[in-house]
């Protein structure tokens, strides 16, 4: 059998506890008998989250405090009791995503949570965690008043098959063990030494922590019964050629306006307009959280190869029909780009911007669209035709051909 762990040193400061955690982790799988391939790690933000590549199996790194929650997503995914999910966290991770915990705890999803408790949050410099101990707090005269969370006391009252509090290095493989072979949610909260920001030796941790405890709730886990639904996919209509154009490799285009006009849709027909044509196309918009108001982006990449990289770095055509629009794209539009501007926002910033009349033609909401029909018909990189087949299917396809004629008059 491969081992666990990877040949790669520990990441951690000289004597961190969380090197013995791992390695615990790592025997207890290995004596289960646990192929690398069945062990799924979930790592979380922060000195636990260094974990990744000292386990040779499947891993995921998740955003701090969620790691429980995406645990339990590729639990839930995998549906495979063979399998093994670890969540491994610190006691800051929990803090923040203590929800998540009880949750998975509630539903008694079957993952196992490790928790690296070292009182701290060490990657951040050492500030106090919801599980900081009382004791642990007087000695850095820290509100002593306000107690720590016990997550294996709320893990075990939430509904945990199997809720343990670790302080004893020599007994970590064992409880870790224990852990695992339980059916559903087990949760682990391992004593771990950060010598950086906190103790340089064991015996001082020890003086600290809670005592171990473990608790049991005998239950089976939770099976979620999941709605089979098609892939997204399937819903999308197949878009066959029915175009040329005149792109040799690609292009890349900036629509700017508002939001509530139109822009992104009329990326949208940009881009389908594309594939009509023969071409690979992404489209990717940006505007505010707010609703109906401030800016509106959109950038299109149109081109004959397949796509990786769907950032647009440098555009080759900005368009822009507000000024919430161009206060967004100034700083993007570079000397040799073909900028097509709103006569309402004459500028001296582009001296060989070309102007139009869009907003007054077509309205502020076909302004966007008026626009690259405009471009279309000049530059004649892609046939219009194309745009007004892509919007043909528009629940508001008169209005948008409108618009088109619009931009092209
Ligand atoms: S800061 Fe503390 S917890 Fe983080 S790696 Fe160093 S000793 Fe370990």
């Amino acid at each position: 059998m491969k081992k666990i762990l990877t040949k790669m040193k520990m990441p951690f400061c000289q004597g961190c506890g969380h090197g013995i955690i791992v390695r615990s982790i790592a025997k207890a799988l290995e004596q289960l008998g646990y192929e690398n391939k069945d062990t799924i790690i979930v790592s979380d933000i922060g000195c636990s989250g260094l974990v990744d590549p000292l386990f040779d199996t499947h891993s995921i790194h998740g955003l701090h405090g969620r790691a429980p929650a995406l645990g339990v997503g590729v639990s839930l995914g995998l549906d495979n009791p063979g399998k093994k999910v670890i969540v491994i966290q610190g006691d800051g991770g929990v803090t923040i995503g203590l929800q998540h915990v009880l949750e998975a705890a509630r539903r008694n999803i079957d993952i196992t949570l490790v928790v690296m408790n070292n009182l701290l949050y060490g990657m951040t410099g050492g500030q106090i965690s919801g599980l900081s101990t009382r004791k642990f707090k007087e000695q850095r005269d820290f509100e002593v008043d306000v107690p720590p969370f016990d997550i294996v006391k709320l893990a075990h009252v939430s509904g945990a098959a199997f809720s343990a509090r670790a302080t004893s290095i020599k007994t970590y493989p064992d409880v870790m063990k224990e852990a695992l072979e339980v059916n559903g949610f087990s949760i682990v909260e391992f004593s771990s030494l950060c010598t950086s920001y906190a103790f340089k030796k064991l015996d001082q941790l020890q003086e600290v922590i809670e005592p171990p405890e473990i608790f049991k709730n005998e239950r089976i886990p939770v099976r979620i019964h999941q709605r089979v639904t098609n892939s997204l996919f399937d819903k999308l209509d197949v878009v066959e050629k029915q175009f040329d154009s005149k792109i040799k490799s690609g292009i890349g285009v900036v629509v700017a306006g508002s939001a509530g006009g139109g822009v992104q849709s009329a990326a949208k027909m940009l881009a389908t307009a594309g594939m009509l044509s023969g071409l690979h196309a992404t489209m990717k918009g940006e505007y505010p959280v707010t609703v109906g108001t401030g800016f509106s982006v959109a950038e299109v990449i149109l081109s004959r190869s397949y796509v990786n990289y769907t950032g647009l770095e440098k555009p080759d055509v900005v368009i822009i029909v507000s000024e919430d629009g161009l206060n967004k794209v100034r700083g993007k539009i570079k000397d040799n780009d073909t900028v097509i501007i709103d006569s309402s926002l004459k500028t001296d910033e582009y001296p060989d911007a070309i102007y139009g009349d869009f907003v007054r033609n077509a309205g502020k909401r076909g302004a966007a669209l008026a626009a690259l029909a405009y471009w279309l018909k000049n530059s004649t990189l892609i046939d219009v035709d194309a745009l007004k087949k892509a919007v043909s299917t528009h629940k508001y396809s008169k209005v948008l051909l409108e618009a088109i004629d619009k931009g092209m008059s």
